[in-house]
Parts: C-alpha cells; sequence; structure tokens
C-alpha cells in the first residue's frame, strides 16, 4: 500500500527516468561453490537423495540425485544448511538448476515415475543441526522442468522462486522428492541490492531491493539542496525517480558527482547548478572558492548592481555647462555635455542647484524660481530655469550622478555664474502721470524688465505738445537723456496736451523701441487765477511750501546727503502728507448753490462746444462726444453732458453740483473737467474725453487679452485718484468699475460725482430698509447697515473694483441677489479670486473686506503696496488658488439645483459665450454629454483662441463636473 503512489508515478515515468545503475546480489548460499562439503541432511537416510559426481556438457558436478521410479509412495526429502537472514532482508530469490530425467524412457516404471519435485521452507531463529522434522516445513513451489531429459544430452533447466516474507534470524531450504528421477545441479540462495549511489549531488546507500522502496539522501559535500533528495528502489535493484536537486553552493560548481570550489579568477555568486564565471571588468583576481569578485580600486558597485556586472567608476563632472538667454521673460537654459567619464554606466543623471554667491559665500535662490523639468534627477542634458529676476546674478551648479556616487569622496560638479543677458533693452511699458502743475508734468515709467544691477540703462524720453504740427510738416520733438526712469519736466504750457515717448538705451547706447505715444495735460492756470478763495489757499500752500523747503534744506545739510531731487511725490520732503491738499467743499453747504458753481467752475462760451456723436445716457440727460476750441490748446476732444429738456431748478441744481464737486480736483486719475455751460439754455458740463469708455464694459469686451501686469498697472491709477478723493476728503460712495473711464493710455480715472446720483442715478442702486438707495455689492457692511460712508467705505468699494478688473468686468456676486450677498456678507464669506488673479492681489482684496473697517489698508496704503508689486513684477506671477468649485457661483454652472443644462446653446449663453454655438455645432459637439468629456486641446480645437474664453469654458466645464460644490467655498 505505502508505495502504490510512488509506483504508479514509476510506471508512469519509468522510461524516461530510468536510472542505470546495476543491482548487486548478495548470495547466502551457493551449492556448487561449495563442491563435495555441502552436508545437507537426507531423509531417509541413504536411500533417496545423495551426492552424485556428474559430468554435465562437459564441467563435472557435485549434484544431488535421487532416482526411485520403481516404487510408488516415495517421500525423498533433502535439507540445507541453516541460512542466515540478512537483517533488512524479507525475501530471497532461490535459483535451480536440473535435469528432470523423462519418465517415458524408463521402461515398464511409468506407474510410479514422476517429472516435479517440491521446494519446502522453514524458518528458525538458530541453527537445529540435525533435527529435522517435516512437519515445521511449508511448501513454496512445485517445481516442474520446462525441458525433460530422454538421451544422453542433458536437459538443464533453471528456475527462481521468490521466498518470503522471512521474519526468523534464518531459514532451511528442502526438497521432497516424489519419484522423480532429478539431479541438482546448484542451488543459490540470494537477495539483491540498489548499490550506494550519487545521483545529482546525493549520495543514497546501498538499499535492499525487495520491494519499490522511497530512500532518502543527502546532498554532497559543499552542496544544498531545499528539500530532502529522494529516489526509488525497484525490487528488480534499480534506482528510479530522483527527486530534490541538490546544488552546488556559492564559489562551488559541479565537476562529476561533486562540488568543486571556483578557481581562482573565477566566481559564483549563488547556489545555482551553475558553472564558475571568470572575474567581470575592474575587478580583483579571486581567491579560489570566490562567491564574488572585489572591485579593484576606484571602482564600485551600487547597492543595485549583481555581483556579476563589472564594477564601475564615479562619473567627472559634466562638460562645457552654458547658460542661454530664452526669449520668454525670466527665463534662461543651461546646457552641458554628459561627463567625460560615465565609469561605464548607463545610469547617469544630473541635478542642478542654484545659488546667489557673494564672495565665497553662497545662499540658495529659494522657491522663487523653478526648473523645467526639475532640478533633480535629470536624464537630459539641459534644463530651463524660469522666473528668474532679469537685475540679478545666479550661480548654477550641475552635479553628475550615477550608480556609485555615493562612494566617491568628490563631487563632480561644474558650475556657471550667469544671469539673464537680453541682447536689447527692457520695453517702456507704460508711462505714468505722477504729478502735475500748470507748468510742469512729473513722469515716471515701468519696464517689461528689471534691468541687471550691473547695468544701468539711460532713457531717451521724447516729447511735444500736441497740437504743434511744426513748421512745413515737420515735427520737432524735444529729446532728454536721462539716467532714471523717472522726470519732473518744467517749463510748459499751463492747460496743454503733451504728447510723450520713452525708450530704454542699453549701456553702449543702442536704443530698444520706443513705448507707445502718451499724453498728458498740464494744470489749466485759469482754475487758479479765477478763484480767489483758492489763490488764497494757494498763498498759503505756497508759504508752507518753502517754509517746508527751508527746513529740508537745513536736515540735508545737517545730514551731508547731497540730492538733486525736484520734490516728486517719491521725495520724502516734499511728501503729500506734508503738504496737505485742499479740502473738499460740499456744494450744498452754500445756500445757493449757484455760488458754489461759480466759485469752482469755469464756465465756457457753449459756440466752443460743438456735439458730435452721443456716447452714452446719464440720468439728466444724454452724453456726448465733442469738440471744444480753446485759444491755447486748439480744438480738444470733450465728454458733454447735457441736461435734458424740460428740467426742474432742482435737477438743474443737481446736475450742476457734479461739475461743482469735480471742479475742485485736480489729479491724473480723476476725471478733469473743462467747465460747464450754465447761461445757455441747455446746461452742459463738459469733461476730457475718456476713449475707451467706461472701464466695465472696456474689460469685458477683452477678456483675458490683458496680462495682469497692465490690469494691477490701471488698479494703480484707480488707487491713485481715490488716495487723492480721500486726502481731500471726499467719499465717493458708489466706486465700480462700472464709473471709472479708460482714455486711450488705458489710463483709469475715476468719474460719477452726483450728490443725488448714488441715491437715484446708479442702476446697481437699491432701496434698503432706512429707504436710501444703496449699490449692494459694492458697498461696505457698515454703510448698507447704518449709512456709515467713509474712505474705509470706499475701501471696501474698491476691492470689489479690483475683483471686477482681475475677472475681466464680471459681475461681483454673480447671479446672486442682493439679499443673499448681504446675507453671505454677514456671514463672513468672500468672493473667491478670479481666475488667473496674482495671490498677492486677491490679498489686498480681502483686506479692503474687513468687516472691521479700521482693519482695512487706506488708499495711501493700497498705492504704496501695488507700486511695489508693479516694481517687481515677479510678485505677480504666484497666481491666488483658483477653486473650480467656486464656480458653483458662476453663470457657467448648472445652477444650484444640479440640474444640467438642457441643450449645448443654453449652456454657452449662460456662460455668455454664445458666440461659439455654431462652432460648437460645427465640431459635432450638440450633447452636453460631449460637451463634459471635451478636454482643453478640443476646445481650442473648436475654435476657441482666447484665453480669457477658453479658461471661462474649461472651468465651466470642470465645475459642471463636479457635483459635490459647496455654497460655502469662499468663506474667509
Ligand atoms: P455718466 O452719466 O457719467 O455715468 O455717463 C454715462 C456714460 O457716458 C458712461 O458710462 C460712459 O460710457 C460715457 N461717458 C461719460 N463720461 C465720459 C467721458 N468723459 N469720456 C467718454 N465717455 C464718457
Amino acid at each position: 500500500m505505502e508505495f502504490r503512489r510512488p509506483s504508479l508515478f514509476l510506471f508512469l515515468f519509468i522510461n524516461q527516468v530510468f536510472i542505470s545503475v546495476q543491482s548487486k546480489e548478495q548470495v547466502l548460499l551457493d551449492m556448487r561453490a561449495s563442491g563435495s562439503e555441502l552436508g545437507w541432511l537426507t531423509l531417509p537416510y541413504e536411500n533417496g537423495w545423495e551426492i552424485v559426481q556428474t559430468v554435465v556438457n562437459g564441467s563435472l558436478y557435485y549434484t544431488y540425485s535421487v532416482c526411485s521410479i520403481e516404487s510408488t509412495e516415495q517421500d525423498n526429502w533433502l535439507r540445507t544448511t541453516f541460512i542466515q537472514r540478512r537483517p533488512g532482508t524479507t525475501r530471497v530469490s532461490v535459483e535451480l538448476r536440473f535435469i528432470v530425467r523423462d519418465c517415458n524412457t524408463f521402461d515398464g516404471a511409468s506407474v510410479a515415475c514422476k517429472e516435479t519435485f517440491n521446494l519446502f521452507i522453514s524458518e528458525a531463529d538458530a541453527d537445529v543441526g540435525t533435527n529435522f522434522r517435516k512437519g515445521q516445513f511449508r511448501k513454496v513451489a512445485t517445481i516442474a522442468p520446462d525441458e525433460v531429459t530422454r538421451g544422453r544430452v542433458l536437459k538443464v533447466n533453471t528456475e527462481t522462486r521468490t521466498v518470503g516474507p522471512l521474519s526468523k534470524k534464518g531459514f532451511y531450504l528442502a526438497f521432497q522428492d516424489m519419484g522423480t528421477c532429478v539431479a541438482l545441479l546448484s542451488v543459490r540462495v540470494y537477495y539483491k541490492t540498489c548499490p550506494s549511489t550519487v545521483q545529482s549531488l546525493a549520495t543514497f546507500p546501498e538499499t535492499v531491493a525487495d520491494a519499490l522502496r522511497g530512500v532518502e539522501g543527502a546532498c554532497v559535500e559543499n552542496a544544498v539542496s531545499q528539500a530532502t533528495p529522494r529516489i526509488y528502489c525497484t525490487a528488480e535493484g534499480e534506482w528510479v525517480v530522483p527527486v530534490g536537486q541538490c546544488q552546488c553552493l556559492s564559489g562551488y560548481e559541479t565537476t562529476g558527482d561533486s562540488c568543486q570550489a571556483c578557481k581562482p579568477g573565477y566566481f559564483k555568486p549563488s547556489e545555482s547548478s551553475e558553472l564558475c564565471q571568470v572575474c567581470p571588468d575592474n575587478t580583483k583576481p579571486s581567491m579560489a572558492g570566490a562567491t564574488e569578485c572585489q572591485c579593484e580600486e576606484g571602482f564600485f558597485r551600487s547597492p543595485s548592481d549583481p555581483p556579476t556586472s563589472p564594477c564601475s567608476a564615479p562619473p567627472s563632472a559634466p562638460l562645457d555647462l552654458t547658460s542661454t538667454t530664452l526669449s520668454a521673460e525670466g527665463r534662461l537654459q543651461l546646457s552641458w555635455s554628459p561627463p567625460l567619464v560615465t565609469g561605464g554606466r548607463s545610469d547617469l543623471t544630473y541635478s542642478v542647484v542654484c545659488e546667489h554667491c557673494d564672495g565665497g559665500l553662497c545662499i540658495p535662490c529659494g522657491e522663487k524660481i523653478h526648473f523645467e523639468p526639475g532640478s533633480t534627477d535629470l536624464q537630459d542634458t539641459t534644463v530651463i530655469v524660469t522666473d528668474l529676476d532679469s537685475h540679478l546674478n545666479y550661480t548654477f551648479t550641475v552635479e553628475a550622478f550615477s550608480g556609485v556616487s555615493q562612494y566617491s569622496t568628490e563631487r563632480p560638479i561644474s558650475t556657471i555664474t550667469t544671469g539673464l543677458d537680453y541682447t536689447d533693452p527692457p520695453k517702456v511699458t507704460l508711462i505714468h502721470l505722477d504729478d502735475r502743475s500748470p507748468s510742469s508734468l512729473s513722469l515716471s515709467w515701468t519696464l517689461s524688465r528689471r534691468p541687471p544691477a550691473h547695468i544701468s540703462h539711460r532713457y531717451e524720453l521724447m516729447y511735444r505738445r500736441k497740437d504743434d504740427d511744426g513748421e512745413r510738416g515737420v515735427t520737432t520733438y524735444r529729446v532728454l537723456i536721462l539716467e532714471k526712469n523717472s522726470v519732473q519736466i518744467d517749463d510748459l504750457i499751463p492747460n496743454t496736451t503733451y504728447l510723450f515717448k520713452v525708450q530704454a538705451l542699453s549701456p553702449d547706447g543702442s536704443p530698444g523701441s520706443y513705448s507707445m505715444e502718451h499724453e498728458f495735460h498740464t494744470s489749466p492756470a485759469e482754475f487758479q487765477i479765477q478763484n480767489n478763495s483758492t489763490m488764497v489757499m494757494g498763498a498759503v500752500v505756497g508759504v508752507a511750501v518753502i517754509l517746508l523747503i527751508v527746513v529740508a534744506v537745513l536736515l540735508l545739510r545737517k545730514r551731508r546727503l547731497s540730492s538733486r531731487g525736484r520734490g516728486g511725490p517719491e521725495d520724502p520732503y516734499f511728501s503729500t502728507d506734508q503738504l496737505k491738499p485742499l479740502s473738499y467743499v460740499d456744494p450744498h453747504m452754500y445756500e445757493d448753490p449757484n455760488i458754489a458753481i461759480q466759485k469752482f467752475v469755469t464756465e465756457i462760451d457753449p459756440n466752443a462746444i460743438s456735439k458730435q456723436k452721443v456716447i452714452g445716457v446719464g440720468e439728466f440727460g444724454e452724453v456726448f462726444r465733442g469738440v471744444m476750441k480753446t485759444p491755447v490748446r486748439g480744438e480738444v476732444a470733450v465728454a458733454i453732458k447735457t441736461l435734458k429738456p424740460g428740467y426742474s431748478e432742482k435737477q438743474r441744481q443737481d446736475f450742476l453740483s457734479e461739475a461743482s464737486i469735480m471742479g475742485q480736483f485736480s489729479h491724473p486719475n480723476i476725471i478733469r473737467l473743462e467747465g460747464v455751460v450754465t447761461k445757455f439754455k441747455h446746461a452742459m458740463i463738459v469733461t476730457e474725453y475718456m476713449e475707451n469708455g467706461a472701464l466695465d464694459t472696456y474689460l469685458k469686451d477683452r477678456d483675458g487679452e490683458i496680462p495682469s501686469y497692465q490690469l494691477v498697472g490701471m488698479l494703480r491709477g484707480i488707487a491713485a485718484g481715490m488716495k487723492y478723493l480721500s486726502d481731500m476728503s471726499y467719499v465717493h460712495r458708489d466706486l465700480a468699475a462700472r464709473n471709472v473711464l479708460v482714455n486711450s493710455n488705458l489710463e483709469c480715472k475715476v468719474s460719477d460725482f452726483g450728490l443725488s446720483r448714488v441715491l437715484e442715478d446708479d442702476a446697481e442702486g437699491t432701496y434698503t430698509t432706512r429707504g436710501g438707495k444703496i449699490p449692494i455689492r459694492w458697498t461696505a457692511p457698515e454703510a448698507i447697515a447704518y449709512r456709515k460712508f467713509t474712505s474705509a467705505s470706499d475701501v471696501w468699494s474698491f476691492g470689489i473694483v479690483m475683483w471686477e478688473v482681475m475677472a475681466f468686468g464680471e459681475r461681483p456676486y454673480w447671479d446672486m441677489s442682493n439679499h443673499e450677498v448681504m446675507k453671505a456678507i454677514n456671514e463672513a464669506f468672500r468672493l473667491p479670486a478670479p481666475m488667473d488673479c496674482p495671490s498677492a492681489i486677491y490679498q489686498l482684496m480681502l483686506q479692503c473686506w474687513q468687516h472691521d473697517r479700521s482693519k482695512r489698508p487706506r488708499f495711501t496704503d493700497i498705492v504704496n503696496i501695488l507700486d511695489k508689486l508693479l516694481r517687481s513684477p515677479e510678485s505677480l506671477k504666484t497666481i491666488a488658488d483658483f477653486d473650480p468649485r467656486v464656480s458653483i457661483r458662476l453663470p457657467s454652472t448648472s445652477g444650484c439645483d444640479g440640474t444640467m443644462f438642457r441643450s449645448v446653446p443654453e449652456w454657452l449663453e449662460s456662460i455668455k459665450m454664445s458666440q461659439y454655438n455654431e462652432s460648437f455645432a460645427r465640431a459635432g459637439i450638440t450633447t452636453m454629454e460631449q460637451v463634459l468629456a471635451l478636454r482643453h486641446e478640443d476646445i481650442r480645437n473648436i475654435g476657441v483662441r482666447l484665453p480669457g474664453h477658453m479658461k471661462r469654458i474649461a472651468y465651466s466645464i470642470l465645475g459642471l463636473k463636479d457635483e459635490t460644490s459647496s455654497l460655502s467655498v469662499f468663506a474667509v
């Protein structure tokens, strides 16, 4: 039973896994070898079996023979001597060679004659000597000849019988003759063994082969196997089916049936059936039995290298490190060649480090600069460095790495100190009017990039009077070469428009390109002359200025500071804080408002004015574009606000009160009043003409087209205008992008100063619970709640204007109702950052929306902050997080209840992108499912090219996808 499964296995595979090891016979008894000295017992004694010498086929044999065939009832026994059983053997083979005479050859004796005899066995634990008892024997077999002998030629038969199972220490065999003429030539008793053997590097002991038997072996010296090696010994004495492979240990290889140590110069790294290998490159020659070959001096293996790999050297430094300034702003490309010594490795990488070094002291550049695709693990030999400051020098260190770098004590580095090296000087992007008087203009300008610290640019400024067309068609400019980016130009004509353009010059004097032409207007001299009170004030200020100058000069001397300052707005001794402007006077303070008009406003001859085209409609009537003839400036473009016919005296006074407020202001960022017509039937207010109209519509038409830097420049202008108003103690109450006008130089000017306007004129005005009309979305909570209008509430509105500007004229709080807006603001929610809004700008908005008005920045702070940001444009590069989930509040989403739009046109309309209806249809995008699957490039392929439109559509899709959006995402 035990071997049933192996034997089945064995039969299946015996042909394949036959191991040809000869079986061995262990002989226990050999009758022939004993010759005549057998000493076997016979019974009956002297009758029956007897020893006879016989020559068979020419050989002499001592045989036991019997031939008692004449009488019946023969019972002749022949018993062997005691045969010892070897421990472990349970069966033995008995081989008999014998001759049987044919009964037919005996005349008349055929009745008693037989031709077979019997084999018996009796087991015993000890030799019983001559004590032979037949009853103790059991029959094993009847032995019959294959051939009987008839004539002289003797027919020798060989028969083998297996006897067992045996259990006692020994046994006797006996042969019973019952009347046969038989001669036993030979009796051989033996058992078979599977001889001791080595199979697959495992040794197996000699094993008795009496049935199929599994034998456990052991691996030869220096070999191991995972499972105990086994083999089977068959009953025939053959080894079959070895199981479990022994393998030579590392450092040893199979040689025949043993494991021999690897020869010197060879190695074997693991237990395997493989042979030893020659030591790889860059290794020391190994000793005998080596499991690996040690690296030569200066060569290494990385922890991930297999011991079979050659040893490699750390790389040398990258070669030919160069930098190229790219045309895109603030970008530089570093390139290098692979090191001379790669160490024979293919896993080379590079890392780049940026530092600012000065006199051997280096500090990291920090997180402001970025690397594309990254600064470590670079596989290519180029990297692009972005967000660099053009006026700084950088030290870049490129280091080569490989898998064996950690073993090297030297760092393979190449270093380059470089900066942005623009071949052309920076462009002048915007000219600002910092201050003006009747005879002078103070200008400053901003550059497309900061020049490197070591390069000092000069500037060429050209200007002329706008109405001076020169002689014989030749326009004459005055040209100034300037060392810094600001100037005060004196000796100008009052109330005159001048044209300016500036270009930067590189250090060698080669020019860049001119900025756009900017127009600036000197303040009118008439204004001061016509108003006695203003003259008095002017005189007071003049004395104050002289006093201040004296104090300043004394201070300057004391501090031994030499200054050629012209007293511009940057000059600390002439700051506007010390030169407090006049306070605004409320026209309603006058009993007769007409007196206020006479005081603050220039009366214009109606014949000097001609209307050209209606450009808008105000509360009191149409607004025209027109021209005004002036004695000094010639014809100037103006906007003319008219009072519609049929007005009441109260309406006329309200209409003109805006002029009497505006007439008190003189600032480049406040709409300038040219004058009024009051004497004529149709009253008119004449202001400077702003070519680009209201700021909100201007931005809506250019969604996404204006860079943030320029938007921030516009905000700076509005803030400067508001600072002026707050310095004048004037509270605007209706600051909003719709009330800011933009001229052809993209300068922004605050307008709309009507006293009643906040209450009645503005379409955004809403009646509050207290009955007044207030533009809720733009108004600070305290002003809504208890009419606390202050410059701090104007700052809140300025925050909303910042948002409108950065969102390209988007409606604040989108489609939320005024009630929802008030509720949200009181619950501390604030507008989220517009798309692509610089983080610093959004932070400033949030400051403007502080609930506690004393915590809001003042306009003077706001101007300073914006100036600072504009001076370092890289500070605008960090973009405030735009959470697409915020778009739940954009008109671009499916609405608060999450229902989908029914059609693509309906969706496009909701995000004000209906102009793309046809493009979507043409591209086959007709269902909202298709819309949801659109990717950026798909949107572009449909034909949406403008970045602002791209973003609006893409963000809307993101918003549509986001079902989990929450209403409270812009809580602060
Ligand atoms: P207002 O009554 O001041 O709100 O003016 C109504 C509209 O007329 C404004 O929205 C502008 O589109 C236009 N407008 C008013 N003043 C000017 C100006 N000085 N230059 C150009 N357009 C103006």
